[in-house]
């Protein structure tokens, strides 16, 4: 274990775009970081890397360090994890996040496997013990029916990855100011297993993107058939939101995968979340549970999801929600008037 108290944040980009997770996770840092004197780090890997080192620091980075390097350019397993490895044998950081996309979760499990020590994918919750000063790194286990702390005891770095959303955005202050450490890397590209050759982007033309969205209107099995999400739709409509759904939608093949909710679905943080005819399954919770706002629409006043929601109301959706449309059309009207 080092002295060197340093919390690490792998900075996800491509062709310099910055993935949010990543300054998420910044933010996640800079609140963990005080519980054991530590200085929060944010590590980036690429290719003409500079323009958003400023921004890095902005959200919450006390230290930056940089590899550029055009062999980082495309993300590759191989050459992420010597270059993320290189730094991680130097500095000896004592906890490493990355966000768990593709990109993270594959080069999280590289490093920890070099570095031999634990690693705990998808958490949902992190926070330093006061007494032992561990990370204690939860989430959902078998099935989602418990929620696991788990702890790396006798090996450092601790390493977590947390999903897009599940951590609070920080806000980016530009008068911060960080310190930047330049590192070189060099690699035989023809020792490189696999080479780049083209890039071609997923069709995401179609996907939703709600883990961005501000309102969700969800919909849950309650709603009863396929036919009935025009009802949903309506209301979603008026209020400018997008339609999230639960795992049953998905599974019967009413709604494409990229609406659903919860724990292998997408996790969401909107501003208001209403859940019509959801039960309030742990694994749906897990996905929707730090929405800013619940409203929840149940006919059974002992659903689940009545101990998350900020309102509930016990009733049937097809009298409800036509009644709430009727509401926002008249709300509309005289503040259009
Ligand atoms: C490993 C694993 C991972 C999972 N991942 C996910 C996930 O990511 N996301 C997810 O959502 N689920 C997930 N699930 C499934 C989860 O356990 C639940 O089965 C699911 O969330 C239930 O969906 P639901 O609430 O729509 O349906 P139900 O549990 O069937 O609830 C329907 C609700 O609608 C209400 N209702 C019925 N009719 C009306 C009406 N007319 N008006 C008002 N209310 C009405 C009922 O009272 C009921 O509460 C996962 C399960 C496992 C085992």
């Amino acid at each position: 274990m080092s002295d060197n108290k340093e919390i690490w944040v792998f900075i996800e980009q491509y062709h310099n775009e910055v993935a949010d997770v990543s300054w998420e996770l910044l933010g996640e840092a800079a609140k963990l970081a005080p519980a054991i004197k530590a200085k929060t780090a944010a590590i980036i890997l690429g290719k003409n890397i500079n323009t958003f080192v400023k921004e890095t620091i902005a959200y919450g980075a006390d230290k930056v360090y940089t590899i550029d390097n055009p062999i980082l350019g495309d993300y590759q397993t191989e050459t992420y994890s010597k270059a993320f490895l290189k730094l991680a044998k130097k500095y000896k950081p004592e906890i490493i996040l990355l966000g768990a996309t593709i990109t993270g979760r594959d080069l999280a499990s590289a490093v920890a496997t070099k570095l031999e020590t634990g690693l705990t994918a998808d958490c949902t919750a992190l926070e330093i013990n006061e007494e032992t000063k561990f990370l204690w790194q939860t989430r959902p286990a078998f099935g989602g029916n418990v929620m696991a702390t788990i702890i790396c005891k006798l090996k450092r770095p601790e390493m977590a990855t947390v999903r897009p959303r599940v951590m609070e955005m920080p806000t980016a202050d530009f008068k911060r100011e960080g310190e930047i450490i330049r590192e070189y890397f060099t690699l035989d590209e023809e020792s490189l297993l696999a080479r780049v050759l083209d890039f071609i982007p997923a069709d995401n033309t179609d996907a939703a993107q709600i883990e961005k969205a501000e309102i969700i209107v969800a919909a849950g099995r309650g709603i009863g058939s396929a036919d009935n999400f025009g009802l949903l739709r309506e209301l979603a409509d008026l209020l400018g939101a997008d339609i999230g759904v639960s795992r049953p939608l998905v599974e019967m093949g009413w709604m494409p995968y990229s609406h659903q909710v919860g724990q292998t679905g997408k996790t969401v943080r909107p501003k208001l979340y209403l859940a019509v005819g959801i039960s309030g399954a742990v694994q749906h919770l897990a996905g929707m549970r730090n929405s800013e706002v619940v409203i929840a629409i149940n006919k059974d006043p002992e659903a689940p999801i009545f101990q998350v929601a900020d309102y509930g109301i016990v009733g049937d959706l097809f009298v409800i929600v036509p009644e709430l449309i009727n509401a926002v059309k008249a709300l509309k009207s005289q503040s259009e008037g």
